[in-house]
């Protein structure tokens, strides 16, 4: 006869900043309320994080064809460990054919693992309809980008099933405005990125239906016109909810606080774009059919360019350095990297009665810097240990 299993575990919760005890039973967080005596002020719960751009992590490429089973597993238990238990495969551009086979293959291996299914929470398709210009394409092959049409937008739809699935284009590409209205109708989440549209076209995607910006002051070219570039356009529309990469690399920090105080917090999520050599060393990583190279300071280039290629972050630190940039506890920026991006996506990602039993348990120093991060895991979800301040009650 199947167990039935019972955890408890006591903390300050990092949203309400208040002591909670979460009892957690088969896989679900049952009750959450006020434990007898208050927990150590080292330890915290907090949602896990969502992180809604991952090229690969931990030395494994999402764009490789045919990824094992056990190469996406291994990928998604180093996200774990770094505090990220849900995440979006993310494929970016290649030939179209190439790009639906392997989110075809990708869907097939999460479909026969229960672990995946619950830690790839969806799909971000990031090309091939971006702009080609020098500087806007990044990292993406700008030969084989290509203009969106109807019959794409439908084979996403149908080779994600009804999986929630962002893509990421550049709205000023022809047909682009009625991609995105035909995607959103199909429930697709549209961001717009590696894009130099016009403040015109920017509000018209957004009527159109677009609602998120992917990696704003990314995907553009290191110089800008000071008088207008496409970061002022994106300041000026509203509606849009923007990624950053908070890695202190990617955005620097007097421009990372200026876009929180331009959009306001609320506008605002992150993400790591990372690719394979982010959890890793320095050294050299595959995305796609490029050869990148990583160096000690986590700057993730591709030979002898400017230009970043995806980066080399760890979520959770993602999290400390953009509390460092912006001057506040971690506490203040967390949701931006949970519930802000499941919001986005239309899922709920909190701690909360009802959600999943696997949330962050952090400890900090006295300082309020990361000591530890572990994903609490429910008994029966077993895939790593528990953290050692769980108590356990099980019956047969
Ligand atoms: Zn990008």
């Amino acid at each position: 006869m199947a167990r039935v299993t019972q955890d408890e575990i006591c903390g300050w919760h990092c949203l309400t900043r208040r002591p909670i005890r979460l009892i957690c039973k088969d896989g679900i967080i049952i009750k959450m309320d006020k434990p007898r005596s208050r927990p150590p002020r080292v330890q915290w719960l907090a949602p896990s994080l969502l992180d809604a751009q991952v090229n690969g992590y931990g030395g494994v490429d999402f764009q490789q064809d045919n990824l094992s089973a056990e190469e996406l597993l291994s990928a998604a238990r180093r996200l774990r460990a770094a505090g990220c238990a849900r995440f979006l495969v993310t494929v970016i551009t290649d030939h179209w054919p190439k790009l639906i086979a392997r989110l075809r293959h990708l869907r097939s291996i999460r479909a026969r693992s229960a672990e995946l299914q619950a830690a790839i929470v969806g799909w971000h398709v990031e090309g091939p309809f971006l702009s080609s210009e020098p500087g806007f394409h990044g990292a993406h092959n700008p030969a084989l980008m290509c203009d969106p049409t109807p019959r794409h937008v439908r084979e996403l739809r149908s080779v994600s099933g009804q999986d929630p699935l962002l893509l990421t284009l550049s709205p000023e590409r022809p047909r682009a405005l009625k991609a995105i209205k035909l995607a959103v109708s199909l429930g697709i989440k549209v961001s717009l990125g590696h894009t130099n549209a016009s403040p015109e076209i920017l509000r018209a995607a957004v009527e159109a239906g677009a609602t998120g910006f992917t990696h704003l002051g990314n995907g553009c070219p290191r110089e800008l016109d000071r008088h207008d570039n496409i970061l002022w356009r994106v300041f000026e529309t509203r509606g849009l909810m923007v990624s950053l990469i908070p890695d202190q690399i990617h955005v620097s920090p007097p421009l990372f606080r200026l876009i929180h105080r331009v959009l306001g917090a609320d506008s605002i999520y992150y993400t790591s774009d990372a690719m394979s050599a982010a959890g890793q060393p320095p050294g050299r990583y595959k995305l796609g059919n490029m050869e990148l190279e990583v160096g000690p300071d986590q700057i993730v280039r591709q030979p002898g360019k400017p230009l970043f290629a995806g980066s080399a972050l760890r979520p959770i630190d993602g999290i400390f350095r953009a509390a460092r940039m912006l001057g506040c506890p971690w506490q203040d920026v967390w949701a931006r990297f949970s519930e802000a991006p499941a919001e986005l996506m239309g899922l709920r990602n909190e701690l909360t009665v009802g959600q999943p039993a696997d949330f962050c348990v952090l400890q900090v120093t006295g300082e309020n810097e990361l000591a530890e991060v572990r994903v609490f895991q429910a008994s029966n979800l077993v895939t790593s240990s528990p953290s050692t301040s769980v108590r356990r009650k099980s019956r047969p």
